[in-house]
């Protein structure tokens, strides 16, 4: 196994090049010059840009226990059309949720042997598990997933302003990190119910109040126990100010979007269209641009799906009632294109987007062999065609239900290579540990 592929653009970590990326056994082992290619080689089209494998630390599999929702088969196949080599689990809307040792191996058991692309896993902090924290660690679990309000799910309950501490005065003992879902249960039960078809009443039912104290709280617990915290999914683009003055006062704490807060807003949102819902909640425009811009200042670190999906009818798509569908977005195939789709449009270039979505997440979640087209690293790759156009149509996730559905984006994903070899849908993939 000795894939050699070269392109007239390829994504290195020091800028965009002509070059020739050399690999032996699933690992980079050299970048040279275009013309510095044995017979054999793959080159790409002229229109073909070679990038590293995307990472996507924010994925639920579901599997076990809510297959039918999604599952690692059908997870990792879109992963790998998506152009996205590592996926990292949530430990939340599987069951058993990932909180304890032995739920994990449950996890591990069911993954193995069927993923198309490379999968490494979050453990969950919820209430009374301080105690299982440091032995999911040991197992390899890249850090831990705790919510601030009610996630939904029943086993998988929040941590109050005690547990919180609590969690992140254990992790700090070993340096792991933690990832909140950050948004305040008080500021939300104070705001109106949602109810019906209304978009706008689903957005005023949690208002951007409600991510800031939430993250007010984050940040504020992180800098008292000298821990590390992530946000994930920020909605929100008023939360930028404390979350920047946070980390220039030394807070370790890092910042995720989505593809969806960065592609549409509150405004073009159909009443009744709960394929759309998700918590937070797409705010208005003025928040997507805000987030752009805070990506390119680099007070947001990384951008990822949060694949979040479950069965149409779930989805409640019959009434289309924003208080009664499941909230989550399904977009892990075309994150990418969405992604660069904005990009494009506001002159961003892709070798920046290649960082927020592959160098970004994989240094967040511990992969020191990925994230980069770079000798040493695992021979991830993508050919990816950033001009050509093509629409949404069905998508390789288990259920059909997504908000990009029939929207025309820019940039396709042509090829993937997971370790050296074209990933085609069988199971290459391994289950990662941190590190
Ligand atoms: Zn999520």
């Amino acid at each position: 196994m000795s894939l050699v592929v070269r392109a007239r653009r390829v994504v290195l970590p020091g800028g965009e090049r002509a070059a020739t990326v050399h690999t032996a056994d699933g690992v980079v082992t050299a970048v040279t010059a275009f013309d510095d290619a044995p017979a054999g080689a793959v080159t790409l089209a002229d229109d073909e840009v070679l990038l590293p494998g995307l990472v996507d630390s924010h994925v639920h599999v579901n599997e076990p226990g809510r297959t039918e929702w999604e599952g690692f088969a059908t997870a990792t196949r879109a992963a790998a059309a998506g152009g996205v080599t590592t996926v990292v689990d949530m430990p939340l809307n599987s069951v058993p949720a990932t909180t304890t040792l032995d739920a994990l191996r449950v996890k591990q058991e069911a993954a193995a042997g069927q993923v198309a692309v490379d999968v490494a896993f979050w453990g969950g902090a919820v209430p009374g598990n301080v105690a299982e924290l440091r032995g999911m660690h040991e197992a390899g679990v890249v850090g831990f997933k705790c919510f601030l309000l009610d996630s939904g799910i029943p086993e998988f309950p929040p941590l109050d302003d005690a547990g919180l501490r609590a969690a992140l005065t254990e992790l700090a003992t070993f340096d792991a990190l933690l990832i909140a879902h950050a948004e305040d249960e008080q500021v939300i039960a104070a705001a109106p119910e949602p109810a019906g078809a209304s978009y706008a009443a689903f957005l005023a039912s949690r208002p951007p109040a409600a991510e800031e104290t939430a993250i007010g709280r984050l940040v504020a617990a992180t800098r008292d126990t000298g821990a590390r915290s992530h946000v994930v999914h920020l909605a929100d683009g008023d939360a930028l100010p404390l979350l920047r003055a946070a980390r220039a006062g030394g807070v370790r704490i890092t910042v995720e979007t989505c593809p969806h807060y960065l592609t549409f807003a509150a405004e073009d949102v159909p009443d009744g269209d709960t394929a759309f819902k998700c918590c937070p909640p797409i705010r208005e425009s003025a928040h997507r641009e805000a987030l752009w811009g805070a990506l390119r200042a680099g007070d947001v670190d990384l951008v990822v799906s949060d694949h979040s999906p479950c069965t149409p009818e779930l989805k409640r798509l019959d009434v289309g009632d924003f208080g009664l569908a499941w909230g989550g977005i399904a977009g892990l195939q075309v994150a990418l294109p969405a992604v660069w789709t904005g990009a494009r449009a506001r002159g961003v270039p892709l070798a920046e987007v290649a960082g927020w979505m592959s160098a970004a997440p994989a240094r967040l979640a511990g992969l020191p062999g990925k994230g980069a087209i770079a000798v040493g690293r695992d021979a991830d790759l993508v050919a990816f065609a950033p001009e050509e156009r093509s629409t949404v149509g069905r998508l390789e996730h288990r259920n059909p239900v997504t908000p990009y559905a029939g929207r025309e984006l820019t940039g396709v994903v042509r090829r993937t290579w997971l370790r050296g070899r074209e990933v085609d849908g069988s199971p290459l993939g391994r289950l990662l540990r941190r590190g």
